[in-house]
């Protein structure tokens, strides 16, 4: 740290991005990118779009918030697009955090919540998951502060059901709640519709993860307009051209791909399901997922070991130190091969420590 750096940020520990490896080609199901490389109209679209790279990109991102008012079911003014889906989390605890609004959210989830509330000054308290690693809504019921849930849960994979949502929505009218769908495409159930109902519900969802666009960096907020509005101030003042035009024409053509994106996730589902029946198979504990990863423990082997050996044998998964996870492993669902290969691995590394 240099002498410059300012003391409000001294003791900020920031987020840890799973690891991107350039060493060795891994069969890399550690930070839940899809297999699968986006269309080919998508890339085309990026590369039109490129040759216009000198103009800047238009800060309101007309067609494409045309197109997701369409797909999502929406008015216009209800969104927001932002670099990721990380940027509008940030920009929400911005608008709807500060010393006298806390935010609340599960003690196991996404680890970015608590270091955007360190980074913003912002008090938080973490309501621990049940003994099951599911979320409870009732710990959620008037907590006098704004709530970020990630539905379904990451790293357990877990859903909580849209009337429990709309129960916290209920219970908690001055406070927003923020809804982390991340993943919500594999198998969820979106809380996009009741954003009509709720002037206080801001639902977030990512092109990273179901629309295989991780590296074009592209999220959405869908709120009440009022929401929006105030989400707005915070982007333009910070940065109007948050999305650039490559990223905004490659989510175009991305949301025309109706199709193709049906199918890719339902392929992920499968994929998921078998890999969930063989890890079974092979005496391990895996929650119940509506993701394209899985979370998992075998108490023949400790989290923290299983990974360094499927690390050792080109198979990279997450694991995290965290007490109450430090058993688990966090594997994202790849391709068919992909997954025989992991599982695979598996078996060997529990036949060598039986030795
Ligand atoms: C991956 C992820 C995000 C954000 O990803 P972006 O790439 O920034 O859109 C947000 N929340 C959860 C729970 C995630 O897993």
């Amino acid at each position: 740290m240099s002498r410059f750096f300012s003391d409000k940020f001294s003791s900020l520990a920031p987020y840890v991005p799973g690891e991107q490896p350039k060493d060795m080609q891994y069969i890399k199901l550690n930070t839940n990118e899809s297999p699968f490389p986006p269309p080919k109209s998508v890339v085309e679209a990026a590369r039109v779009e490129a040759q216009k790279a000198q103009l800047y990109s238009d800060p309101e991102c007309s067609l494409l918030v045309e197109k997701a008012a369409e797909t999502f079911g929406v008015k216009k003014t209800q969104l927001l697009f932002t670099n990721g889906s990380d940027e509008i989390l940030n920009f929400a605890f911005m608008a709807f955090c500060d010393p006298s609004t806390p935010a609340v959210f599960p003690d196991i989830t996404y680890g970015f919540y608590k270091v955007f509330a360190a980074l913003h000054g912002v008090p938080y308290r973490e309501i621990p998951l049940k003994e099951d690693f599911s979320i409870d809504y009732r710990d959620y019921l008037g907590v006098n502060a704004t709530v970020f849930i990630a539905n379904p849960n990451a790293p357990t994979g877990m859903l909580l059901g849209v009337r429990e949502i709309e129960e916290i929505l209920k219970s908690n009218p001055d406070h927003v709640v923020v809804i982390d769908e991340a993943y919500v495409d594999f198998g969820g159930e979106s809380c996009i519709p009741l954003t009509q109902k709720y002037d206080n519900l801001l639902v977030t969802q990512t092109f990273s993860k179901s629309r295989s666009l991780a590296g074009a960096r592209l999220g959405v907020g869908i709120a009440s307009e009022n929401l929006i509005a105030d989400l707005n101030v915070i982007k333009y003042s910070t940065n109007p051209y948050n999305v650039n035009r490559m990223t905004m024409a490659a989510g175009y053509a991305s949301l025309c791909e109706a199709e193709h994106f049906s199918k890719t996730c339902a392929v992920i589902e499968k994929n998921r399901e078998y890999t969930a029946k063989k890890l079974k198979e092979m005496g391990f504990e895996v929650l119940d997922s509506k993701t394209n990863f899985l979370f998992a423990r075998n108490e023949k082997i400790g989290g923290e070991e299983l990974y360094q050996k499927l690390k050792e044998r080109g198979v990279l998964v997450r694991h995290f130190k965290a007490e109450r996870i430090k058993d688990f492993n966090r594997v994202s669902i790849g391709t068919l091969r992909q997954m025989d290969i992991f599982l695979e691995n598996v078996r060997q590394i529990l036949l060598e420590i039986k030795q």
